[in-house]
Order: structure tokens, then C-alpha cells, then sequence
């Protein structure tokens, strides 16, 4: 009996634990007594799990705070020169592997492009990405780096830890992935679908977020997908793959889709798609690239822009679907798809949906194109880690 008080008391310790770190981490920087009274947490308690933290150096000191009734305290926030996790984000014909300190700032990052067609595999691609993140462990130490998080394009079976399908990169098919991580590395390695890491990240940033019941973060790169958030957790679905818009159909009797299906939205607002429509043959050849597309809409191409702008219509019509079906609070558009114009996106996207539901549905609807500095999928990728490292923090820095 004596045995099940002990283990309770650790769960409840670590509960709290991990109650203060993800408290600290939306305030920045807060006083003992703040955090107590934002937990509802007892100000011992605070104060004997904050020494531990400062011992553990997951916390520090960052001097005097001035409180009410001219009080000062001492501000203690999240150390950023304490611990470290990995992000990776493994996309379609691109992978990036960075360092990230626990309130979620990138440290390092490097991306490697490769032609799917043209490599050994996806072994080899695994390999450099498990040397390259071995590298970081080896240049920032061993009990430095806790864990990493995998952001990976899907449909992603998250329960079996696979990719089911990629358009256009069959080579990551019935890899097992989580296996692979698990054999290959010394930390825990944490998968999720990119566009479930992307929600994270923009919810990592987006202060007014946390008060959305729902958020939709929809990833329009070489694929297409959404990150469900609701009352602040991922919508996963029963095996994980929740989100998939990429697969929705917006046109039954439309081009035929890898996935067996017609008509997808992938096939039609995809910047692999964009990439195809343009320049026919040439595509992915020198000089036909996403980002040669882009400069040419940058720089005003009309008969280039007029097809991006249907690729964005395309995506309207998705995103009438989603409203239809889950009527969130915000919807947030990012990736590749949104680079070349986000006011020209902005403007059809909201044009089309405007057209397609119900006027009191899309008054109380915030729609927007991401703003976000750096890759949200990349950072996403970081945070699944850090927010696991947050769950249970004695479980990652005492052992
Ligand atoms: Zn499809």
C-alpha cells in the first residue's frame, strides 16, 4: 500500500510539474506567486518544485519583477541555455534537421534538397538525417539534447507510425518509421503529421489562439493537408490521419489521384500541381522549379499568376468543405503555396468560401494567411518534442 502512495505522489508531482513549465512557457517570464495563482497551485509547492527545476538548470532566475503594492519579486522564466531537442521535418523532395532551445527558438538549422526518383532510397535519406542529428547530439552534448520530434508528410498512420501514401515520393511507403528512430537513436523520437506540427507551432505563437475552440492550420506545400486543433489539443482521428484535405474531393468526375480517388484538392492547389500546370514537360527540371514559379509571380507575371490564382480558388473550395464539416474559429493558411502572393491568396481564398457558405458562418470565421517567421513545420517538429519533454520533465532530465 505504502508502494501505490509513492507512485501516486510522483504522478501528482510530475502532473505539477508539468503544470508550471507549460504555464511558464505561455508567460515568458512570471513570479512564484504569479504561477501559484495561475495553477491554483499551493506557493510551496511552486517554490520547492522551482528549486528543482533551477537544480536541473530547466529554469532560471532573470532578476527583480515589480509586483502589486510595490512588491518585488523575482522573475524566473524558461532557461534557454539549458536543455536542447531536435526538429526534423522530412517534406516530399526536402528534409531539414535544426536545434531548438526548449522555448522553442531555433539554435541551428540546415535542409538538404534530393530528388526522390534519383536516390538509393529512402534508407539512405534516413541514414543522413539520423548521422546529421547525431551530429548535433556530439557538438551540444549527450545530456544536453533530450528528444526529437519528426514532422513527416501523409497520409501518416500515426497509430502504426507510417506513411500510407506520398503523391509523387513512393519511396517513403511502408517505412516504419518510429522502428527505424527507436533502433538508430539514443532519444526518444516523436512522429507527427506536418500539418499537425505546423497547428502546433502557430499555436505556440498565437496568444489569441489559445482562446479559439478551433483552430485549422492547413499546410499548402507539395501536398496539402490540415492540422486540427481543438481546445488545444490535435484532433488525431481514429488511426491518425485526420486532415487529409489534400484527398478531399472537390471535383468527382476531376484528374485521377495516386490515392485511387478523383478530383482531389492536392490535384488541383498543390505547389507540386502549380508546378506541373506551368510548366508541363519541363517540370523539376532546371529553371521549372516551385521556386522559379515564385519569383516569376513575384515579380508580376501575369499569365503565372492567373494560374496561381486558380490554384488558390481551388483551395477555397476545400476550405468550404472544412468550415462545412467542423466550423472552426480560424483558419490559418501556410506553406509553400502561400510565398508568392499571400495578398492575391488572401483575396480568392476569402472571395471563394465568401461565395460558398453561409453568411453568418463566414462573419464569425478568421481567416489568414501564415505570418510565421521561419518554417512552422520545422519549429512544430521541435515543440511535439518539447511539449513531451513538458508532460513528464523528471522522466527526460532525471534519468
Ligand atoms: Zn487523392
Amino acid at each position: 500500500m505504502n508502494q501505490n502512495r509513492g507512485i501516486n505522489q510522483d504522478v501528482t508531482q510530475e502532473m505539477n510539474r508539468s503544470l508550471l513549465l507549460k504555464s511558464l512557457r505561455r508567460e515568458g517570464v512570471c513570479s512564484r506567486a504569479h504561477l501559484a495563482s495561475l495553477t491554483g497551485l499551493k506557493q510551496a509547492t511552486v517554490t520547492n518544485i522551482m528549486k528543482d527545476f533551477l537544480n536541473w538548470g530547466i529554469v532560471k532566475e532573470v532578476g527583480f519583477l515589480n509586483g502589486s503594492k510595490g512588491r518585488r519579486s523575482i522573475g524566473v522564466s524558461i532557461n534557454p541555455d539549458g536543455y536542447r531537442v531536435i526538429g526534423v521535418r522530412l517534406a516530399r523532395k526536402h528534409y531539414s534537421v535544426g536545434l531548438f532551445d526548449l522555448t522553442g527558438k531555433q539554435i541551428v538549422k540546415e535542409r538538404v534538397d534530393f530528388e526522390p526518383e534519383k536516390q538509393p532510397g529512402a534508407e539512405e535519406i534516413l541514414n543522413q538525417i539520423v548521422g546529421r542529428m547525431r551530429l548535433l547530439i556530439q557538438q551540444y552534448g549527450k545530456d544536453s539534447v533530450l528528444a526529437a520530434g519528426l514532422a513527416v508528410p501523409g497520409p501518416f498512420i500515426a497509430k502504426k507510425s507510417r506513411i500510407a501514401l506520398i503523391t509523387g515520393a513512393d519511396i517513403w511507403k511502408d517505412i516504419e518509421l518510429k522502428a527505424f528512430f527507436e533502433r538508430e537513436m539514443d532519444i526518444p523520437v516523436f512522429l507527427e503529421h506536418n500539418a499537425n506540427a505546423g497547428a502546433y507551432a502557430h499555436m505556440w505563437d498565437l496568444k489569441e489562439a489559445y482562446h479559439d475552440d478551433i483552430l485549422v492550420y492547413i499546410a499548402a506545400g507539395q501536398g496539402i493537408g490540415a492540422g486540427i486543433v481543438m481546445n488545444g489539443r490535435i484532433y488525431e482521428g481514429a488511426l491518425g490521419t485526420s486532415g487529409e484535405i489534400g484527398h478531399m474531393t472537390i471535383d468527382r468526375n476531376g484528374k485521377p489521384c495516386a490515392c485511387g480517388n478523383r478530383g482531389c484538392l492536392e490535384r488541383y492547389a498543390s505547389s507540386l500541381e502549380l508546378v506541373k500546370t506551368v510548366y508541363g514537360q519541363r517540370a523539376g527540371m532546371e529553371g521549372c522549379n516551385f521556386e522559379d514559379l515564385e519569383q516569376q509571380i513575384r515579380s508580376g507575371d501575369t499569365a503565372y499568376t492567373e494560374h496561381y490564382r486558380r490554384a488558390c480558388e481551388s483551395l477555397g473550395v476545400g476550405i468550404i468543405n472544412i468550415v462545412n464539416v467542423i466550423n472552426p474559429d480560424r483558419i490559418i493558411i501556410g506553406d509553400d503555396m502561400a510565398r508568392p502572393n499571400p495578398e492575391l491568396m488572401e483575396k480568392t481564398v476569402r472571395e471563394t468560401v465568401q461565395k460558398g457558405i453561409l453568411p453568418d458562418v463566414f462573419d464569425e470565421l478568421t481567416l489568414s494567411i501564415s505570418t510565421y517567421q521561419g518554417d512552422p513545420i520545422l519549429t512544430g517538429a521541435a515543440i511535439v518534442a518539447i511539449d513531451r519533454v513538458f508532460d513528464s520533465p523528471g522522466q527526460f532530465i532525471q534519468n
